[in-house]
């Protein structure tokens, strides 16, 4: 079984083809650096990815040695995402899936950083941590969905660290250059610490870390920054493993690259006696594997494939709307 996904959210135009058995055959990314200090432009990634979008086609076939023909189901992320840049991908899918009579799934884009990081780790019945630009939650399967037992109120962690580099003049992404600045840091500054219930709350961390820019050394306001946005994360982690006693945890999203943080959750989770993963960096951000992956899981458990009127994109879509076929 041959499954090609296509992920198209944001940054990346993304074409994986995978086997069954979880070869990656090809994995084609194609990412948009934006041109502005803002930011990614959704109209001007929408022009990047089709610009090149059949080439990474032809490209992961061609990498995969193999034709259309020889493709069982073809996934694109639905969302969510930027409109623009979303529905390139579910075009170029759905001709793929009309002309070549190859059956179609259209996949949320979070789910595919969840299973990805699940089914590649060999995690069972994980809690997850999805921590990128566009997610901040923490996840826990039961009763045919993956749950939110916490998430961010406001902005997510990738949002934190990318407006606050911005401000900081440090370009897009921000978070590996506040990883690299925070570990020459050592003075820990005060800054607001908000968590509700089991929530985040970020905004009030980013507007102080802001005020602050010209006060201090950029290395002490990004390791306070990153010490308080994680331990925030932490608690509320540590509050959900201990109310649904899971035995694992999987991190995932492009913030999951952060080793300070991973270190952080890992001292958490060794006080519960609980295994902690992560794949490794270019797994966590944004890939096509991600989607081909849950298209593959789909065809596996027999769910039916949409039609293209079907195949529609979701800007905003969350995760527990989502059933789940193959987990018990
Ligand atoms: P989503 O996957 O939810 O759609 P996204 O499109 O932002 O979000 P990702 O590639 O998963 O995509 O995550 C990008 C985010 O990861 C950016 O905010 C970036 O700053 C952050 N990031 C990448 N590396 C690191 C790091 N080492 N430390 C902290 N943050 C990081």
């Amino acid at each position: 079984m041959l499954v090609l996904g296509i992920e198209s959210t944001a940054h990346t135009f993304g074409v994986a083809i995978i086997d069954d058995n979880l070869n990656i055959l090809s994995d084609i990314r194609r990412v948009y650096s934006p041109k502005r200090t803002l930011g990614i432009d959704p109209k001007e990634a929408a022009e990047h990815h089709s610009q090149i979008a059949a080439y990474a086609v032809k490209e992961a076939l061609e990498k995969a040695n193999i034709t259309y023909r020889d493709l069982s189901a073809v996934a694109y992320a639905m969302g969510p995402g930027m409109g623009p840049c979303l529905r390139i991908g579910a075009t170029i899918a759905r001709f793929i899936s009309e002309y070549f009579r190859v059956p179609l799934y259209p996949v949320h884009h979070g789910l595919g950083h969840v299973e990805l990081t699940s089914q590649m780790l060999g995690l069972e019945d994980p809690l997850i941590l999805l921590i990128s630009g566009g997610h901040t939650s923490i996840l826990g399967f039961s009763e045919g969905r993956w749950r939110v037992y916490g998430e961010t109120l406001d902005i997510t962690l990738g949002n934190l660290l990318d407006m606050f580099a911005r401000e900081a003049g440090i370009p897009f992404p921000g978070g590996p250059k506040i990883e690299e600045l925070a570990s020459k840091g050592s003075r820990l500054i005060e800054m607001p610490y908000t968590i509700k219930g089991n929530n985040m709350v970020y905004s009030g961390l980013l507007t102080y870390a802001i005020s602050i820019l010209n006060k201090y050394p950029l290395e002490d306001i990004c390791y306070s920054l990153q010490e308080t946005a994680f331990s925030i994360l932490v608690e509320a982690t540590e509050r959900a493993l201990v109310q649904l006693n899971k035995r694992e945890i999987g991190i995932t999203g492009g913030v999951a690259s952060n080793t300070y943080l991973f270190n952080m959750v890992r001292k958490m989770a060794d006080e519960h006696n609980v295994h902690v993963a992560r794949l490794e960096s270019k797994y966590n951000a944004d890939n096509a594997v991600q989607i081909a992956i849950v298209g593959l899981l789909y065809k596996k458990t027999g769910h039916p494939p949409v039609g293209a009127e079907k195949a529609i994109v979701k800007q905003r879509y969350r995760i527990e709307e989502v059933e789940i076929p193959w987990r018990q």
